[in-house]
């Protein structure tokens, strides 16, 4: 028996309700069929998407423990200021800025697979090259105070202790310590 008139809405966009109840009940019919390969979707996107994070987190954290780093050479040359701390301190800012266009790239390219984090990380990469610059100018200034002093650095010139100085490291090929060079050397440009 149809049910009184009076109490059949007009239904979605103008059609008959019977017919929108029709597209909903496929609609869930077609859920409930395919289930499994949603669930299998949902979860390599959700994978996916974790994956992406977690990277970009760990690049974060590389970028603040390169900042650290730094911090530290700005106390230790307060405390003892010798040419080697900026001469170090420089090599490790070369370090930060290749870090640091990493971490630019990644969220630039594979970012979006994670919409909500990528703003934060576009936060954070931010700041961190501000950071950068600014122990940039910090080095600068202090580089420019020992213009004219030629006071030899000590030139740290020593087989690779990862490596054992043959520039290959176990199944990964070329060491990453040292480049592959089997010494660790310090750039004495200035
Ligand atoms: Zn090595």
């Amino acid at each position: 028996m149809p049910p009184p008139r009076s109490l059949i809405p007009t239904g979605v966009f103008g059609r008959p309700v019977r017919i929108s109840v029709w597209a909903l009940a496929t609609g869930v019919r077609l859920l409930l069929r395919h289930q499994k390969r949603l669930a299998v979707t949902a979860y390599l996107l959700l994978g996916l998407m974790g994956a992406v994070t977690f990277t970009q987190f760990i690049l974060e954290e590389a970028l603040q423990q390169i900042g650290f780093t730094c911090y530290h050479y700005k106390n230790s040359y307060r405390d003892h200021p010798s040419r080697e701390t900026l001469v170090r301190m420089e090599a490790a800012l070369t370090k930060f800025e290749a870090m640091q266009d990493t971490a630019d790239q990644v969220n630039t390219w594979i970012g979006w697979i994670n919409p909500l984090s990528r703003p934060a990380f576009a936060q954070y990469n931010v700041a961190s090259r501000l950071q950068l610059e600014a122990y940039r100018g910090w080095l600068a200034d202090r580089v420019s105070e020992h213009r004219g002093d030629d006071t030899p650095i000590e030139v740290v010139d020593r087989p690779c202790t990862k490596c054992n100085g043959t520039g290959q490291y176990k199944s990964y090929g070329s060491c990453y310590t040292c480049g592959g060079t089997g010494r660790i050397v310090h750039d004495t440009s200035y």
